[in-house]
C-alpha cells in the first residue's frame, strides 16, 4: 500500500473511529451473538490473492463488529473497566506507525529515558516512596510473576537461576482467599506449587486478616517450610476489599519475607490524597503494581509496576547474550532486564500522552465523579425497600442483590438474581458481572468507565428494578 492510498484509508478509519465514539452508547453494550456465528461467517481458507481495503473496512463492519461486546460503552458496568480515552488511541496511532521494539535503551533511547520519567512521574503522585523505580510492563499477571521470581531468587541468593531447584524447597506463598487467580497462576509457573500457595481468610469487609496470616506463618515455620512471599490484594477483584497493609508489612518485615502489593485496579485512586489510606505502611513492601490499562484511561496494554529495589529485577532477568551487547550498557536503563519478554512496545508514549493531556487534576476530577455516581447509587439502593448492599463500597464498585419483601433465603435468592443478570444483559442496554459473597449471588456494578455520565447510571438503575419486579412478578405468578 503507497503512502498515498494510506493517507486516504486512515482518514476514512478516523472518521468512522470519531463516529464511533459518538455512537457507542447506541450498540449492544454486549454481544448478543451465539457461539460459533461469527467463526462461520470467516471463509476457511486464507484468500489466495489480495483483497481491496474498502472490501476489507466493509467486512469489518458488518462481520466482525457484531461479535464485539462495547468496552468503550458507558453502559458498561461489568469486571473492570479497560479504559481509552482520545489521547491515548491518538498516541497508539503513532506508536505502531513507528513500530519500535523498546527493549534496550539504544533501540530507542526516547522510549527508555521517557518510560523512567512518566514511572517517576506517577510514583511521586501516588505517593510511593520516592526511591522506588517503575518499568512498564505488559499486565498485572506478569508484573506479579516478575515478583514471585524475584523474591524467589534473592531468598536463593540467585542459585535457582543458575542451578534450578535442587536443594531449595519448601516455599511458602501467602495471600487471602479473595485475591485475584494471577497469584496462583504465577505460582504454578514459578514452580512453587499450587499447594505451597496458602489463602488465608477474610474478616467481614472482605480484607485478610493478619493475626491468621501470622498464624500461619508460624506454623509453616515450624513445621520446615519456608515463608517467601506475602501478596496484599489492594482492591480485590470481586469487591474491591483493601487487606491491610500495615500490619502485614510488619509481619513481613519481622519475617524477612518479601511484600507485593496487587493493587491493578484500585492503584489509580492513589491520585487521590483521599485514598493514600489505602497504602499506609507501602515503605514496607517490595513491589507494587497497578494498571493504567483499567480505570486511567490509557490503552491496553500498560501496567506499571514499581519496586523499592530494582538490582533484585535485574539479577533475576538480565542476560546479555553477544548480538544484544551495546556501548552503553551499564549506564543506562535497559527494560528487557526489568521483565519477562525481551520484545516491547513503546507504551510510555501514551501514559505520557493521558498525563499530560489531563493533568493530574483532570485526572482527579474524573477519578472523583466515578466515586460520586458509585455513592448515589449506593444511595438509591440502600433507599429501596426490594434491593441490598452486600459490602461497603470503598471505590467505585457496588455490590448488591435483589430481596424481593426483604427475601433472606438464599436457596431461592441466588438463582433470582442469576436470572436477574442475565435477563439484564439480554437487553444489550448495560453490562453487569457477578460474583459470590460467602455464598450469595451478588451483582457487581463498576462505575469507572470513561465516558459514564449520571445519566446513563440513572437510567441503568431504572432499567435493574424495573427488570428486577418484572422477573420476581413473573416467578410468582408462575
Ligand atoms: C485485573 C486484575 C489483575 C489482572 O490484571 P491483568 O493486567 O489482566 O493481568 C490482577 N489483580 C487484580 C486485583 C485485578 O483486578
Amino acid at each position: 500500500m503507497d503512502p498515498k492510498t494510506f493517507r486516504q484509508h486512515a482518514h476514512q478509519f478516523v472518521d468512522w473511529m470519531a463516529d464511533y465514539m459518538e455512537q457507542v452508547e447506541q450498540y449492544p453494550v454486549k454481544s448478543q451473538v451465539r457461539p460459533g456465528e461469527i467463526y462461520d461467517k470467516i471463509p476457511a481458507r486464507l484468500p489466495e490473492e489480495g483483497v481491496a481495503m474498502d472490501q476489507i473496512f466493509r467486512d469489518f463492519q458488518r462481520e466482525i463488529i457484531p461479535g464485539m461486546t462495547h468496552w468503550q460503552s458507558p453502559h458498561f458496568y461489568a469486571y473492570f473497566p479497560a479504559n481509552v480515552s482520545p489521547p491515548s488511541i491518538l498516541a497508539e496511532m503513532l506508536i505502531s506507525t513507528m513500530g519500535a521494539q523498546c527493549m534496550k535503551w539504544e533501540t530507542s533511547p526516547a522510549a527508555a529515558e521517557l518510560e523512567e520519567r512518566v514511572m517517576e512521574w506517577l510514583r511521586d503522585a501516588m505517593g510511593l516512596p520516592g526511591s522506588w523505580e517503575g518499568v512498564i510492563q505488559d499486565t498485572a499477571s506478569t508484573a506479579t510473576l516478575a515478583a514471585l521470581l524475584c523474591a524467589r531468587e534473592r531468598q536463593s541468593n540467585y542459585e535457582i537461576n543458575e542451578q534450578g531447584f535442587e536443594g531449595f524447597t519448601n516455599y511458602r506463598v501467602y495471600c487471602s482467599t479473595e485475591t485475584h487467580s494471577s497469584i496462583e497462576k504465577g505460582v504454578k509457573i514459578a514452580g512453587f506449587g499450587k499447594q505451597n500457595l496458602v489463602k488465608i481468610a477474610v474478616d467481614e469487609q472482605l480484607a485478610m486478616r493478619a493475626d491468621l496470616l501470622e498464624q500461619a506463618i508460624e506454623a509453616d515455620l515450624s513445621a520446615g517450610y519456608q515463608p517467601l512471599c506475602i501478596v496484599v490484594a489492594t482492591g480485590t477483584t470481586g469487591t474491591t476489599a483493601i487487606d491491610p497493609l500495615l500490619a502485614i508489612g510488619d509481619i513481613a518485615q519481622k519475617h524477612g519475607i518479601w511484600l507485593h502489593v496487587d493493587a491493578a485496579y484500585a492503584g489509580s485512586a492513589l491520585l487521590l490524597p483521599e485514598y493514600q489510606w489505602m497504602i499506609e505502611g507501602i515503605e514496607k513492601a517490595d513491589s507494587f503494581v497497578f494498571n493504567p490499562h483499567k480505570w486511567l484511561l490509557t490503552n491496553f496494554d500498560c501496567t506499571a509496576y514499581f519496586v523499592k529495589d530494582s538490582r533484585a529485577l535485574v539479577n533475576t532477568f538480565a542476560i546479555l547474550p553477544e548480538y544484544l551487547k551495546t556501548r552503553t550498557d551499564g549506564q543506562v536503563n535497559n527494560y528487557c532486564d526489568w521483565g519477562i519478554p525481551l520484545g516491547r512496545r513503546f507504551r510510555a508514549l501514551k501514559l505520557w500522552f493521558v498525563l499530560r493531556y489531563y493533568g493530574l487534576a483532570g485526572l482527579q476530577e474524573k477519578l472523583r465523579g466515578h466515586m460520586t455516581m458509585a455513592t448515589w447509587l449506593e444511595e438509591q439502593i440502600k433507599a429501596s425497600s426490594d434491593f441490598t448492599v452486600l459490602t461497603p463500597r470503598n471505590l467505585n464498585l457496588v455490590c448488591f442483590h435483589y430481596t424481593p419483601q426483604g427475601a433472606t433465603d438464599i436457596a431461592a435468592l441466588n438463582p433470582l438474581n442469576e436470572a436477574l443478570l442475565h435477563r439484564l444483559n439480554d437487553t444489550g442496554k448495560i453490562f453487569l458481572t457477578h460474583t459470590k459473597i460467602r455464598g450469595v449471588y451478588t451483582l457487581r456494578m463498576v462505575i469507572g468507565q470513561t465516558s459514564v455520565e449520571q445519566r446513563h447510571v440513572e437510567a441503568a438503575w431504572a432499567l435493574i428494578a424495573t427488570t428486577a419486579r418484572s422477573l420476581a412478578e413473573y416467578k410468582i405468578n408462575k
